[in-house]
């Protein structure tokens, strides 16, 4: 048995967004059945559903920035009970025998986690993602939000909020580092308050200086346009640490040229295209280039309840279900300020 669930679908590549149903599973015992209130949309919803990673499953309901309440519960569920406000990230599942799971560290699971949406259960199952109503999922793959966070400015540290904050923790940025960010949208500005939060001192490298403002008001301490040749001289050989949150190509060595004696650069940013540097702009400066992959589930709840404790959410604007293709066009115009969220309580037909 399954329950029919209103759901905005993408039907094939790059369609529109069409208000239409899809089916959950019935709440198996270890299962918690959640009412979604807000889903964020991430850069990376726009990739999957325009096939520029590669192919995909359709129809597809992106959404792995998921913020609700429990509304039902298995029968041998202890983490959660209903009414508790809860969040679901990148994966609904993953293999938890493996050595990376057994880590807590389920985004590297050995036999390939489960993708909340364009991905497939181990039984063969479409999963479908945030943009509906109400998804189930086994209890352990989901959060708690803690009291004190609004669900809305939750839902996007499921992703842009993990993102960040693995690999500042994973690179150590803390008190005494120089930590720059790349790309000031959903990603990056996250990256900029988890960074400041943590105590390291925070650079922004945005392509123009239109929110410089709202940069430093995020916690950074500089600001530069990498429009601007100048940035790369002025920086030369200053950061630690260099999270590269950007979705398109970048010249790679100019920001290698920015990283001090043994500083990395981390990508988070996935590109459609592959990327290319020269290794002389490592090995001059004994630099590292690595790349991170949202966070476990334990470090994810770590980072909620950081959160919690610093009083950081996203900056968002709430959206409905009308207004998602419009928003997938001004993300990739990166005229976000600086997380679309969509109010789920538009997708029904009748709400329309
Ligand atoms: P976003 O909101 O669109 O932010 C990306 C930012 O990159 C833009 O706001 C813009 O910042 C900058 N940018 C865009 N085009 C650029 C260009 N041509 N040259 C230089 N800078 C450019 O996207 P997001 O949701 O933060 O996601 C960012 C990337 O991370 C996407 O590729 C996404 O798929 C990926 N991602 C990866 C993971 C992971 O686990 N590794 C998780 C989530 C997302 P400025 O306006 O400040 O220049
Ligand atoms: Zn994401
Ligand atoms: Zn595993």
């Amino acid at each position: 048995m399954t329950t029919t669930v209103p759901a905005l679908v993408a039907a094939t590549p790059g369609a529109s967004f069409e208000r239409s149903t899809i089916e959950r599973r019935d709440v198996g015992p270890n299962d918690v059945q959640i009412d979604i209130a807000y889903a964020g949309i991430c850069h990376s919803d726009i990739h999957q559903a325009r096939e520029e990673w590669g192919a995909g499953i359709f129809p597809m309901v992106p959404g792995h920035e998921i913020a609700g309440i429990v509304s039902a519960v298995g029968s041998d569920v202890t983490k959660h009970k209903v009414g508790d406000r809860v969040g679901i990230g990148c994966f609904v599942d993953s293999c938890r025998e493996c050595e990376n799971c057994l880590a807590g560290e389920e985004q590297f699971c050995l036999k390939g986690n489960v993708a909340t949406y364009n991905g497939r259960e181990y039984s063969g199952e479409e999963t479908y993602g945030g943009y509906s109503t109400s998804i189930v999922a086994n209890e352990n793959y989901v959060l708690s939000i803690p009291e004190g966070i609004d669900l809305d400015v939750a839902a996007p540290l499921l992703c842009a909020g993990i993102t960040t904050y693995s690999p500042l923790k994973h690179w150590g940025a803390g008190p005494g580092k120089k930590v720059a960010i790349v790309g000031m949208g959903g990603l990056g500005h996250m990256g900029v308050k988890i960074a400041a939060a943590l105590g390291a001192e925070v650079t922004v490298l945005s392509q123009t200086l239109s929110k410089k403002e709202d940069g430093l008001r995020l916690g950074a301490t500089d600001y530069f346009a990498t429009s601007d040749d100048e940035t790369f001289k002025t920086n030369s050989k200053r950061f630690d640490l260099i999270i590269n949150t950007v979705s398109a190509d970048l010249p790679i060595d100019k920001y290698l040229s920015m990283l001090t004696l043994d500083g990395s650069m981390v990508f988070v940013g996935l590109p459609e295209k592959p990327q290319t540097f020269r290794v002389f702009s490592l090995t001059g400066g004994r630099r590292s280039l690595a790349g991170s992959n949202i966070g476990g589930i334990r470090e994810t709840q770590e980072m909620l309840d950081f959160c919690a404790e610093h009083g950081l959410g996203a900056d968002i604007e709430v959206i409905g279900a009308d207004q998602v293709d419009e928003a997938y066009e001004r993300v990739v115009k990166s005229d976000v300020r600086y997380r679309f969220v969509i109010d789920t309580a538009t997708i029904p037909e009748n709400a329309a």
